[in-house]
């Protein structure tokens, strides 16, 4: 590519509303420009970026078997209906009415919509497992959108999603995507780290999250040096601690997931005070459309737990703790995490899981009850059980698989993926029929790379006073000829020219810097874009038989026979 045939908008003065090294430098390197709040666009120097680690994670995908399509971003309301999601999805979902007034939303994700597909495509045993992937733009009407393109409105996923006969099949299938997620982030050249994660409303049992290694990443990260325990503690950021009721409404109304509003649902059911020590329980109630709900609530203070009221609420029923059982399926907690409760009141709920059928859970012999406050435990009830809190941990602290200490450190989630198991297939009826010719429902995964965050992630780690470090795998381009002169040398030019050619030729990306600019505002430049490799040429070092090379992460530049350059950068 030839500069002076190139579009760029570099400039010097970082965007006002810019807190992160990574925006102010993609706006400034010209990679990205705002339109609105949470809406960019690529340039086409951010473009090149964005695409080469769209092709990462194609490639990957494809090396792992999943199969690419493309469905659409907007979703009618009545398969949203039929998960009832719809209704619990809560305000990052952008619903929009056509002329007919008839209901859409702006995908934020797609597992109705790839269920629907499913169902009616998808008849036989013979024909599973699949893994259907998109690259694909989804809106979320964040909150809180910021740091440029890593929180933004409309962004761009990868959205893959896997069907199986047998849970067992599910599990194989996590496992290959879990190392297609190691490869994508191992050959962007990006530090990184899976831990166990939370799942939230998109439901299911195993999860896992990718992160790339930050310090401005939104969550904290625990993990243990001698054994394979991480885990994601973001949760200790949402809810910091806090002395007044109105302060944890206010930040919970800050985390703005769709677990907010199970979350307002639950606090109805509860009398909320706060107070500092932070302990958990689970708590399972039906809502109105029978839907067994599981709750995690956080226990704050140190009061007898006897004492909180668990109110009757209009649309709820069954209101109980959870069994220990109940709550490792749904947290997926390793052993050591759960003990028997002890004391401790005062209840905020936090994250709510909806699960397919109330005969998921089995709670002993005891009938739910509304009235808890003066409830035996034990006899009355099962014991409560707490969820051992790993959000509130410091470094040091014991791991809780009982093999070191846990060390904290912050991440920016790049990709997450998901055992679904049965929600989404139960609830649209998504079946085959297995070799004795009976109907199944579908076991599911899904598993999402956050495409055009990764962007931004790899800038938090890669930056310096500079500008952009890029890995190799993701630079606009991978080598710059500045050309000394290019305007009053033909020697320069001639030279310049056959270079670009023969590293092209060599299936290099280079830039020729034709545009005939001072050396000090080429170098700028191409400092800020983050170009792995520069080489500069000039009519003395020619007259040598030489080219000055310099690697953006050196100080120094060095010498190098122009003979051997297209070998010296590859
Ligand atoms: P977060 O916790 O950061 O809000 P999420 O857990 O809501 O992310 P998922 O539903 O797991 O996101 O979506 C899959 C991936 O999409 C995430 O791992 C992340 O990399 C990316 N992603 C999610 N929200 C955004 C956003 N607002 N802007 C850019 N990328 C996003
Ligand atoms: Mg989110
Ligand atoms: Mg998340
Ligand atoms: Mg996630």
């Amino acid at each position: 590519m030839r500069a002076s045939q190139f579009f760029f908008n570099t400039q010097k003065e970082a965007p006002n509303e810019a807190e992160l090294q990574s925006h102010i430098l993609m706006v400034r390197a010209g990679l990205i420009k705002r339109l609105g709040s949470g809406l960019y666009s690529w340039m086409p120097l951010g473009l090149r970026v964005l695409r080469k680690v769209e092709r990462v994670v194609r490639e990957e995908m494809n090396n792992a078997g999943a199969l690419e399509l493309l469905m659409p971003a907007v979703q009618p309301k009545e398969l949203w209906e039929e998960t009832g999601r719809w209704a619990v999805f809560g305000p990052q979902m952008l619903k929009i009415q056509d002329r007919h007034e008839r209901e859409f939303c702006f995908g934020p994700t797609h597992e109705e919509v790839i269920t629907d597909i499913a169902r009616k495509e998808i008849r036989s045993y013979k024909q599973l497992p699949l893994n259907f992937y998109q690259i694909q733009t989804k809106f979320r009407d964040e909150i809180r959108p910021r740091f440029g393109v890593m929180r933004a409105r409309e962004f761009m996923m990868k959205d893959a999603y896997s069907f199986h006969t047998d849970f067992a099949s599910l599990e194989q299938t996590y496992d290959t995507m879990y190392q297609a997620y190691s490869n994508v982030f191992t050959r962007l050249g990006l530090k990184f780290r899976a831990v166990k994660a939370d799942t939230g409303a998109i439901g299911g049992d195993g999860s896992h999250e990718f992160h790339v290694l930050a310090d401005s990443g939104e969550d904290g990260l625990a993990y243990c040096e001698t054994s394979d325990f991480a885990a994601n503690v973001e949760l200790a950021e949402a809810i910091p601690a806090s002395t007044s009721r109105s302060a944890a409404a206010e930040t919970m109304r800050e985390v703005d997931t769709p677990k907010q509003t199970a979350c307002e649902d639950v606090a109805k059911l509860l009398e909320i005070s706060i107070a500092r020590t932070v302990k958990a329980i689970a708590l399972i109630a039906k809502d109105e459309a029978g839907n067994a709900k599981f709750y995690l609530a956080l226990l704050r203070g140190d009061h007898n737990l006897n004492e909180v009221k668990l109110g009757k609420v209009a649309g709820f029923s069954d209101f109980r703790f959870a069994t220990e059982e109940e709550i490792r399926a749904n947290l997926n907690c390793p052993p050591g995490f759960i003990g028997p409760v002890g004391v401790g009141a005062n209840v905020t709920v936090i994250a709510d899981k909806t699960v397919a059928s109330m005969s998921d859970f089995v709670c002993g012999a005891n009938k739910p009850k509304f009235h808890l406050a003066g409830v035996n435990f034990g006899r009355d009830l099962p014991e409560p059980v707490l969820v051992a809190d790993i959000r509130n941990v410091v470094a040091g602290d014991a791991s809780p698989d009982g093999k070191g200490v846990l060390s904290l450190c912050r991440g920016i989630e790049v990709g997450h993926i998901f055992q679904l198991r049965t929600k989404y297939s139960e609830a649209m009826s998504a079946t085959y029929l297995d070799e004795n010719g009976q109907t199944q429902v579908m076991e599911m995964g899904c598993y999402g790379i956050g495409v055009s965050r990764i962007v931004g992630a790899a800038i938090e780690q890669g930056n310096d006073e500079r500008g952009i470090i890029f890995p190799k795998s993701m630079a606009p381009f991978e080598v710059v000829i500045c050309a000394i002169g290019y305007d009053k040398s033909e020697a320069v030019q001639a030279a310049t020219k056959k270079l670009h050619d023969e590293l092209q030729a060599a299936g290099v990306d280079v830039l020729l810097d034709d545009r005939g600019e001072r050396p000090g505002v080429m170098f700028a430049e191409a400092d800020l874009m983050g170009i792995p490799h520069r080489l500069v040429i000039g009519e003395r070092g020619l007259n040598e038989g030489n080219v000055e090379y310099k690697a953006r992460t050196q100080a120094d530049a060095q010498s190098v026979a122009l003979a051997s350059v297209v070998e010296f950068v590859q």
